[in-house]
């Protein structure tokens, strides 16, 4: 099916106001070119969990490159799509916090994409060896998994 990339309702960043860029090479995925951070889709998110995405890697960091601004980081942010206050979850394993929203997506700080899909990684291949699976699901599994709950 083809995929016409649709930007954020509203298209802007939540730290810094700049507006969103999409990313051609996947869809759902739209970046700040002036705080370096990434917003991706509830499909991308999921990418971004289970796999090592090269694609991914890249736009994270490539998004953070040519940043000029530092962001205040400790302000809750709102959906670029919907504009509700972004829950705060912390995802354990790479020792930083991100922000979701159920409906829209994750909003990953300047480095964050990047420092959660090696976290996840190293989460994957130490689960690989590990009978039963890990009990340690984060946050954002839990609210990855109930964006995908069947209705
Ligand atoms: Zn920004
Ligand atoms: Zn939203």
């Amino acid at each position: 099916m083809p995929y016409r990339e649709v930007a954020p309702k509203h298209g802007v960043c939540p730290r810094c106001f700049a507006a969103l860029a999409g990313w051609s090479a996947i869809p759902g995925v739209f970046y700040c070119g002036t705080c370096g951070g990434v917003m991706a889709d509830n499909a991308a998110s999921k990418r971004i969990v289970e796999t090592l995405d090269h694609t991914l890697l890249d736009i994270g960091f490539r998004a953070s490159l040519g940043r000029s601004v530092e962001p205040d980081t400790t302000r809750i942010v709102s959906c670029p799509d919907c504009l509700a206050d972004m829950k705060r979850v912390e995802v354990a394993s790479a020792a930083c916090e991100v922000d979701v929203c159920a409906e829209h997506g994750t909003w990953f700080d300047a480095g964050e994409l990047e420092t959660v899909m090696r976290a996840y990684r190293h989460q994957r291949a130490r689960g690989a060896s590990r009978v039963p699976a890990p009990p340690s699901a984060t946050p954002l599994d839990d609210l990855l998994a109930d964006s995908f709950r069947p209705a």
